[in-house]
């Protein structure tokens, strides 16, 4: 659940000027201590990242991230009886 302060998920991704380990850090997900790999990363953290650049800490390149999928793949799925769309 995404309490309160102190709290984020982490992106991991690499350089790709160098290919220098990085991390992304983030509150717009989750934000319980989640650890995520930059090929599989929730939306709601893909969007805040969109907007972010970073600078490599080894090659000091600067890095902004895109989302190469303008649409994704929807579910139609049977709701339960009692169960209120949200
Ligand atoms: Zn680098």
């Amino acid at each position: 659940m995404g309490t309160d302060m102190g709290c984020y998920d982490t992106v991991h991704f690499r350089c790709p000027v160098c290919d220098e380990r990085l991390e992304f850090q983030t509150k717009a997900g989750a934000c319980d201590l989640s650890e995520y790999r930059s090929h599989s990363v929730p939306l709601a953290i893909a969007d805040c990242m969109c907007e972010a650049t970073v600078s490599c800490t080894a090659c000091v390149a600067k890095i902004r991230f895109r989302v190469n999928q303008k649409r994704v793949p929807v579910f139609p799925e049977l709701m339960h009886p009692g169960e209120d769309a949200d």
